[in-house]
């Protein structure tokens, strides 16, 4: 899904790279690409153009953290106005009538009557509901032949009226029927056409008129792109329907409808299908979606975290420590402790820019600090500051202390020893020391 927005977001912030600050150039240059990238995922161009304006504008109006770098900073920022961009935090549906009216309407093969039977399955296992689904849609006997096949794989029942060929009726009726048989939801399919007309409309209008849904979904195709959106616009202009529900999300989608819909007709997207199967269904989250398009969660929690927990001070410090050879034990077991303190191990490491991806399925053992900790914490202080007086015999009390070996107590002496030469040799800038990672 989005795979080719994904990569090129990725690629446009690389223009950031090695950038020590933001700037209006770099700023420029960097949304020039993320606004192309958009548009070439069939994102309106309104839209689009709103939004890297309103990116530029945080991203130059941010204090940048020495903690954070300039690409990061700005993975975040469009981030969260991606998140924002589809609405923010996740919509609920309203269910609570008794019975609860839920009225479908789009065009024909949006996947309207996959998601009646979807929504009817979810809202029975997961909240509880007895649903009804109704045959709305009386000009093809298959729709209603559909219908009935869905319902009876998800043990709904399903009303329908063979020979009756007023919807606005049979909805009423529906409604009866649920209300005598202790059916507390109400899921009307109706008929599509396959493009917008008039008399599509107005049935639709008089069914609205005729049962007073709690709640009407637009159901729309996600790989028609703007298409949708443009439908979108046309059916809640008439209808004013309550939310989106964008299907075939798992197919080869450009994300277009996603990013624009909410934006253009100010409704929210409350679903996403994602198959034909039953189950295929989520309910539609912009926080994860925006994970997902970005593919950089990661960059997003760290930023998040080290806005929390970077102190800049103590940096400073540590820096100028590192810089005069003085990073000792201390220091050693208090980047430690700031590194625990910002998540598990895993997280963390896959969290460095372009370390991410490799490690990702690497185990990593969020204990793997533990013997190490033991071994500082089993020195004395004037070791912990003068670890050139470790000898033999201080070597084998602190192995003993610690409940590790003389060999491990070794092993870590060797790599504090080459960390720190290395972090005297990168001081100067951060190039260096991810020359060195990669290589270990
Ligand atoms: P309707 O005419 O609006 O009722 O559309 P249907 O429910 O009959 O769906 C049209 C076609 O799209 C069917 O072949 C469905 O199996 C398929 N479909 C529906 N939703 C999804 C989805 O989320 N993903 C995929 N891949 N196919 C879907």
């Amino acid at each position: 899904m989005f795979e080719n927005l994904s990569d090129r977001l990725e690629r446009s912030f690389k223009i950031l790279k090695g950038e020590g600050k933001i700037t209006e150039i770099n700023v420029a240059e960097t949304l020039k690409e993320v606004r192309r990238a958009l548009l070439d995922a069939d994102v309106n161009y309104k839209t689009a153009k709103e939004f890297t304006e309103t990116v530029k504008q945080k991203a130059l109006g941010q204090n940048v953290l020495t903690a954070v770098k300039p690409q990061q900073l700005m993975v975040k920022i469009v981030h969260d106005e991606l998140a924002t961009l589809m609405g923010g935090t996740a919509t609920d549906i309203n269910i609570k009538g008794n019975p609860a009216v839920i009225l479908m309407s789009g065009l024909q093969g949006s996947g309207k009557t996959t998601f009646s039977g979807k929504l009817a399955n979810m809202l029975k296992t997961k909240r509880g509901k007895n649903p009804l689904l109704v045959a709305g849609d009386v000009y093809r006997p298959a729709a209603i032949e559909q219908l009935k096949i869905l319902g009876e794989q998800i043990g709904v029942s399903v009303y329908s009226e063979e020979e009756n060929k007023n919807p606005v009726k049979i909805a009423q009726n529906a409604l009866q029927y649920a209300r005598q048989h202790g059916k507390d939801l109400v899921i009307i399919d109706t008929a599509g056409r396959l493009a917008i007309d008039e008399a599509m409309m107005n049935e639709i209008s008089a069914i609205k008129k005729a049962v007073d849904p709690e709640e009407i979904l637009f159901v729309v195709d996600a790989m028609t792109g703007q298409d949708a959106v443009n439908t979108a616009k046309e059916f809640n202009d008439r209808l004013n329907f309550d939310g989106v529900v964008l299907t075939k999300l798992d197919g080869d989608t450009r994300g277009g409808a996603a990013l624009s819909i909410r934006s253009v007709v100010d409704k929210p997207i409350k679903f996403v299908g994602t198959g034909e199967k039953l189950d295929a269904v989520d309910v539609f989250h912009p926080e994860r979606m925006a994970d997902r398009i970005l593919g950089m969660g990661d960059i997003v929690s760290l930023v998040e975290k080290a806005q929390e927990q970077y102190d800049e001070e103590e940096a400073r410090k540590l820096q100028k420590k590192i810089a005069k050879n003085q990073f000792d034990f201390n220091d050693f077991i208090g980047q430690i402790q700031q590194i625990k303190k910002m998540g598990n191990l895993k997280d963390l490491a896959s969290m460095i820019p372009g370390v991410g991806k490799q490690i990702k399925d690497l185990d990593i053992d969020d204990d793997a600090f533990k013997g190490i900790e033991a071994i500082i914490r089993s020195m004395t202080p004037s070791e912990r500051t003068n670890p050139e007086i470790l000898n033999g015999s201080r070597r084998s009390r602190i192995a003993a202390g610690s409940g590790t070996s003389v060999s491990e107590v070794n092993k870590l002496l060797k790599q504090f020893d080459e960390m720190r030469k290395m972090m005297r040799a990168m001081s100067g800038g951060g190039k260096a020391m991810m020359r060195n990672m990669k290589r270990r």
